[in-house]
């Protein structure tokens, strides 16, 4: 039996105290932590202890560092390509990874996107792509590096030799009250970015009610935490940080918010969806050299939806098959005459959820036809018995609750009456 040169409870009291930990002892932590030798409440006491006490940047670098050395790490030398990618903190209606990863590579700029599903009620890319029929979400480490070079763009799960210290991390965070803390959020993204071995990062950082972290200030303060994380790894990382307090689009679902991508991709789809994915697309391709690129001339000019249909047919998915749609639908009307003056993020995603769009457990399954379609935005005037959204779902059962929900996260005012105000959709940009 090896001798181990630390105790766990003794990280975790210090930490508990609010002292700074050590680089050996993060790094044992975290190795130990991988290899079982410290046990799952002992990781869960240190997360607490964190989420309540914080770390120093160096403690959060190191915990980044730690963690990406307990996989393994990708490497695109050889490629020929520069690499561009991008994540997101999660939200409501927020399918931008669909357009983007196919417009980026249209210009040459290979996108090595390693995506996860969704949990709760922010949506996950996979779940989304997973409505084609026949994709396939897992490939191996040949066939992605022979998409990356031949198609420029793959989306595709994680595999489990990935910064396998943050999977068994972030499943406690879930299940003990310690997600929405900005070292252990920054850590788990980088961790797993930096393994992922891209040269360039863009991270769209999420305030809002539909967001992690509603107020902008913390989001403020995750994105330049991972900025600086990045580029202290070698990574050339920007992030802009968006609002999240109404839904992006008008889809909210797995197969609705495909068909909206589709849209983008096609040279139409919604202003702020095609906002996002454009001013997202400028920094990935600035960062890899292409300060210039026309990006709206390759939504209009079918160069994007060229890539995309190769990306989902080498993944085994057929870019014509129709859509699969929800057993039931129930539209929701306007009981009065007036203008959307709120049209809340967190409660359309919930409801969204409800309807079976997203999962409670990781290991449920969800619907690809389920979600919402939202027929207004905030400002749009509304007449007594005009459609505002359409519900759907497999499960009938499943409207009443998610009724309530929509109920809540809607306000129609008086005619003549502004919307709420909550800012511009692109806040900052943080470099
Ligand atoms: N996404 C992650 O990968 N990790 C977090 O901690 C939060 C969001």
């Amino acid at each position: 039996m090896s001798i181990e040169p630390f105790a766990a409870v003794d990280v975790i009291m210090a930490k508990r105290d609010g002292r700074e930990l050590s680089t050996e002892q993060i790094d044992w932590l975290i190795d130990a932590y991988t290899r079982g030798v410290v046990a799952d409440e002992q990781m869960s006491a240190f997360a607490m202890a964190t989420f309540l006490n914080g770390m120093t940047p160096r403690e959060i670098r190191d915990m980044t560092l730690a963690m990406v050395a307990s996989g393994e790490r990708m490497n695109f030398e050889g490629l020929g390509k520069v690499t561009s990618d991008k994540h997101s903190t999660g939200g409501v209606g927020d399918k931008i990874t669909l357009p983007l990863a196919p417009l980026v590579a249209s210009f040459g700029v290979a996108v090595p996107q390693l995506s996860g599903r969704g949990l709760g009620f922010t949506g996950g890319t996979l779940d989304k792509l997973e409505s084609i029929a026949g994709w396939r979400a897992s490939i191996s480490n040949e066939e992605f590096f022979a998409q990356l070079r031949e198609v420029g763009a793959v989306i595709s799960a994680a595999g489990a030799g990935l910064a396998p210290a943050d999977r068994k991390l972030y499943a406690l965070r879930d299940i003990t009250g310690t997600v929405e803390c900005i070292p252990l959020i920054a850590s788990s993204i980088m961790s797993k970015k930096i393994a992922e071995g891209t040269e360039n990062l863009v991270l769209d950082v999420k305030f809002g009610s539909g967001a992690f972290l509603q107020d902008p200030e913390r989001g403020r303060a995750l994105a330049e935490t991972m900025v600086q994380l990045g580029k202290d790894a070698g990574v050339g990382t920007v992030a802009l940080l968006t609002n999240m307090n109404v839904p992006l689009g008008f889809a909210i679902g797995n197969a609705n918010e495909v068909r909206e991508s589709v849209e983008v991709l096609a040279g139409g789809g919604p202003a702020d969806v095609v906002e996002l994915t454009v001013a997202l697309a400028r920094e990935m391709l600035a960062l890899a050299g292409l300060p210039d690129a026309d990006v709206e001339g390759h939504l209009k000019g079918g160069q994007a939806m060229d890539v995309w249909r190769r990306m989902i047919r080498a993944q085994g998915g057929d870019p014509d098959a129709p859509l699969p749609t929800a057993k039931e639908t129930q539209v929701i009307t306007a009981d009065r005459d007036g203008v959307v003056i709120r049209q809340e993020a967190r409660g359309l995603g919930v409801a969204a959820w409800r309807l079976g769009a997203g999962r409670t457990r990781k290991e449920d399954v969800v619907s690809a036809g389920a979600g919402i379609d939202l027929h207004v935005k905030p400002g749009d005037v509304v007449r007594k018995g005009d459609p505002l959204y359409t519900m759907h779902t497999d499960e009938p059962a499943r409207f009443e609750a998610a009724l309530k929900d929509i109920g809540e996260a809607l306000q129609i005012g008086e005619p003549g009456s502004a919307p709420e105000d909550t800012g511009p959709l692109i806040l900052d940009r943080i470099a």
